[in-house]
């Protein structure tokens, strides 16, 4: 295969690792149109008046209530945004869809509830559905008649979803699919009427199944007791040779995963776009308790341990915003060039190719996101441990993200492994990239002019740590080459370098692009980036430095970290005055400064 050009390579999936962009190739919340921001205020308007209100009643699990929830939000066109509008929908782009999971997370069961109806409930039949299912199913979808969710996990079968045992074999006569096993944590299953089920054609070819409520047969099993999202309903399902018509075969026998596997690509995404609304509202409420609390006679907002968290957590949020929306923009670009006439093989296309983004936004958004409950718990002090108080539940309702939609450590390895394949079918050009990084270290040091001007040293340190990833990946290929799976610590902190390259990147281009329409109005955000770099290129260091001295030995590993300590090198900046500076932005405004800019 031909390598790609560089403008080719520009907006492939993974692609930031070995090119460079400038601050005009990437979206920034400051790019949202008006439509954009108008779905913003609107589906934040729905859930702080229909839905926050109800909270003590959701959960406590009234009865109906959810389901009644979820319909109102599609009465007001919230539920529709990924179904096209042929169907009913509202066709929204990559962008919109993300704005709306922001603004749909203030109350996480809700946002769970919804993500399950109306992403990975619904875009099985969106990409995969015949002309008849889509019609049968999706308007009533879009409007919430319908609720849906998605079936893949069993007792026995979660990571490892292909070890599914639930099977479906042909009637005698031939109309129906008989299924029969079981299903576990399923999200709006005590209330769904279409449940997209997983399941193998005579035990063993993995196909996907549109189930409807009243098949005999089909039972759902109580409510579990859940740590977190009580609001939210999480049922067993269970099929005693319960009749599924012919036609209602999801894609072709022996594809499920591949209806699977792009479905979470989907809803992964989004995770992490609900993980930053929610951090976002852990922040401002973290902001104005600190506020009002006194303690040695100041507000525990004058401290400066206080202002350290509320600045940290506001740039931990701007890294996850800048990547999550510049991904957004990079999808929509990428659907918005038709490049096949078959409009669902496109659609699927683009899913693949920024599979790696998608795990990015989920791990990255999911762990931001438990950072900053967990410190948000701790500004509260001993009220964040109370449940009369907010903090206790976001912090219950948090660990949920990093464990469904394929756990943190299973999309940890999902990035690396993409990132080979894409490389050795040469669609990435990892390897020249990294055979020319070993040319350039065979020649030594080179003088380096000291960088100069605003974020010049981060753009250093961007470029160094791009260096160090390939310096990493290309001493562990060498090292292991097809076993590297095996060695899955090594596997995950190639993973974590990847996820700061892209943040590292995403936040500098974003604050270059900001500086460059506001100048010294964008200072903060220039802070929040120069703070986030810094850190950064010190986690990176200590991820390769992991990486390595499991990888080599001896003089070996001498040369590669001595390589890595110039690599690693950076000027020193006043990360306290920065964070403190973030933390005055945030107590002004009692939110988090950078949003829509
Ligand atoms: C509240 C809730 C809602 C959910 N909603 C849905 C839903 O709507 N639909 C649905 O289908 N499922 C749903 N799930 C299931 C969820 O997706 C699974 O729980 C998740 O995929 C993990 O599977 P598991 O629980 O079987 O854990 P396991 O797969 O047993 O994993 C346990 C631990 O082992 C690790 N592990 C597993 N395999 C490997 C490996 N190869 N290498 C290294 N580490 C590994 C995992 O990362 C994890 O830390 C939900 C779960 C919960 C709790």
């Amino acid at each position: 295969m031909a390598t790609p050009t560089a403008s080719e390579s520009l907006n492939r999936g993974g692609a930031f690792l070995i090119t460079s962009s400038g601050p005009e190739d990437i979206f920034t919340p400051a790019d949202l149109s008006d439509d954009q921001r108008l779905i913003a205020q609107t589906a934040e308007e729905v859930v702080f008046k229909e839905v926050v209100p109800k909270i003590p009643e959701l959960e406590q699990h009234e009865k109906g209530l959810m389901a009644e929830m979820l319909r109102r939000a599609g009465a007001l066109g919230l539920l529709g945004g990924g179904i096209p509008e042929e169907y009913g929908g509202s066709g929204l782009d990559k962008v919109g869809a993300t704005v709306l999971a922001e603004k749909l997370a203030a109350y996480a069961s809700f946002a769970v509830s919804q993500g399950a109806h109306a992403g990975i409930g619904t875009v099985p039949i969106v990409y995969f559905g015949t002309e008849e299912q889509k019609r049968k199913y999706l308007p009533k979808i879009a409007t919430g008649e319908f609720l849906s969710c998605y079936c893949l996990s069993e007792p026995q079968a979660g990571s490892d979803a292909l070890a599914s045992r639930t099977r479906a074999v042909l009637s005698p006569d031939g109309k129906n699919w008989i299924l029969n096993g079981q299903k576990m944590w399923i999200t709006n299953g005590g209330f769904a009427d279409v449940y997209i089920v997983f399941a193998k054609v005579d035990g063993d070819s993995f196909s996907c199944f549109i189930v409807e409520r009243g098949t005999p047969g089909f039972s759902v099993g109580a409510e579990e007791k859940k740590m977190g999202i009580r609001g939210s309903s999480t049922v067993p399902l269970f099929f005693e040779n319960a009749p599924v018509p012919k036609e209602n075969l999801l894609h072709d026998i022996g594809r499920g995963h591949i209806v699977a596997f792009n479905t979470l690509n989907v809803g992964r995404f989004s995770l992490g776009a609900y993980c930053l609304g929610g951090a976002k509202q852990a922040l401002e409420v973290s902001s104005k308790y600190s506020k009002e609390r006194v303690a040695f006679g100041k507000s525990l907002s004058e401290f400066g341990l206080i202002k350290s968290k509320l600045g940290e957590m506001a740039i931990r949020i701007y890294a996850v915003e800048s990547m999550i929306y510049r991904s957004a923009g990079m999808i929509d670009a990428a659907v918005g060039t038709p490049t096949d006439a078959d409009k669902t093989r496109q659609a699927m296309q683009v899913l693949e190719e920024y599979a790696i983004e998608s795990s990015i936004s989920k791990v990255a958004g999911s762990e931001t996101l438990d950072m900053c409950v967990d410190e948000g718990v701790e500004i509260f002090g001993g009220y964040g441990f109370h449940e009369d108080y907010p903090m206790a539940r976001a912090y219950r309702d948090s660990r949920i993200n990093r464990i469904f939609e394929g756990t943190n450590e299973i999309n940890r390895m999902l990035i690396v492994q993409m990132l080979m394949k894409r490389a050795m079918a040469g669609v990435l050009p990892l390897i020249p990239a990294a055979m020319k990084l070993g040319e350039e270290v065979l020649a030594g040091p080179s003088f380096e002019e000291a960088a100069s001007g605003p974020l010049a040293e981060e753009g250093r340190s961007l470029t160094q740590a791009k260096k160090i990833f390939l310096l990493t990946a290309g001493t562990a290929v060498q090292a292991f080459r097809e076993k590297l799976a095996e060695h899955q610590e090594i596997v995950a902190a190639l993973a974590n370098i990847v996820m700061e390259v892209y943040a590292m990147e995403s936040s500098l281009l974003r604050a270059q692009k900001s500086s460059a329409v506001r100048g010294p109005a964008a200072a903060v955000m220039v802070d929040a980036a120069r703070a986030f770099i810094y850190d950064a290129l010190d986690r990176v260091e200590k991820e390769a430095r992991t990486a390595l001295a499991a990888t080599v030995e001896g003089d070996a590993l001498a040369t590669q970290l001595a390589v890595l300590r110039r690599f690693a090198k950076h000027a020193p900046i006043d990360a306290i005055a920065i964070r403190r500076r973030v933390a005055a932005a945030v107590l002004a405004i009692d939110r988090y400064p950078f949003e829509g800019r």
